[in-house]
């Protein structure tokens, strides 16, 4: 494994990403190759032709030699599997709302399933999202815990 670089102490040391970084790696694909399927519909064209899971892996291999898991996880380990639900179950409107913002790194997504008596055994989760009586908006009740890529 290659030596931790400074840009790596640094961000472990001051436990943060910056949200400029976010962009970079939105420029280079990094965020849309996190999405398994290149999401060719929001990020445009894949870099290679016939994009697959093996691409995938190369860029998440590459960028492990920063030899931060920490890093790692908070570049694409939220994204990664916060959005493909997004995108492959939401519907058009909420994949505009949604995908745009999350690739090009301005905003951010995570996936919020665990619970603190529902971790693998996800088909019993508790919590609820019931529509108010106006319809407008939900009503979530429950307890969650876990969520990576959360950044307030
Ligand atoms: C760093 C980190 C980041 C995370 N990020 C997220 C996130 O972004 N969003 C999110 O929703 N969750 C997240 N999680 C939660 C993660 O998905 C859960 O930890 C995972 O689902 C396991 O649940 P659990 O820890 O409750 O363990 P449990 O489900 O209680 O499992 C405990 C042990 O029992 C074993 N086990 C469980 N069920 C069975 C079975 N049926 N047969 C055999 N063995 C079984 C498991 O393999 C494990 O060894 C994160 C966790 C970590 C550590």
């Amino acid at each position: 494994m290659r030596a931790r670089g400074r840009l790596t102490k640094r961000r472990d040391e001051e436990k943060e990403i910056p949200k400029a970084f976010y962009k970079r790696c939105a420029a280079a694909g990094i965020l849309a190759a996190a999405c398994g399927d290149w999401p060719t519909k929001f990020a445009g064209a894949a870099p290679v032709e016939n994009w697959d899971a093996f691409h995938v892996a190369i860029t998440i291999d590459e960028i492990c030699r920063c030899a931060s898991g920490g890093l790692v996880w908070g570049i694409v380990g939220g994204l990664g599997i916060g959005l493909p639900p997004v995108l492959h179950f939401g519907s058009p409107a909420l994949q505009e709302r949604v995908a745009p913002g999350c690739l090009a790194g301005e905003k951010f997504i995570c996936l919020a399933i665990t619970e603190p008596y529902a971790g693998s055994d996800v088909a019993n989760i508790r919590t609820t999202a019931k529509k108010d009586p106006s319809g407008k908006f939900y009503i979530v009740n429950g307890e969650k815990k876990w969520f990576a890529f959360i950044y307030a």
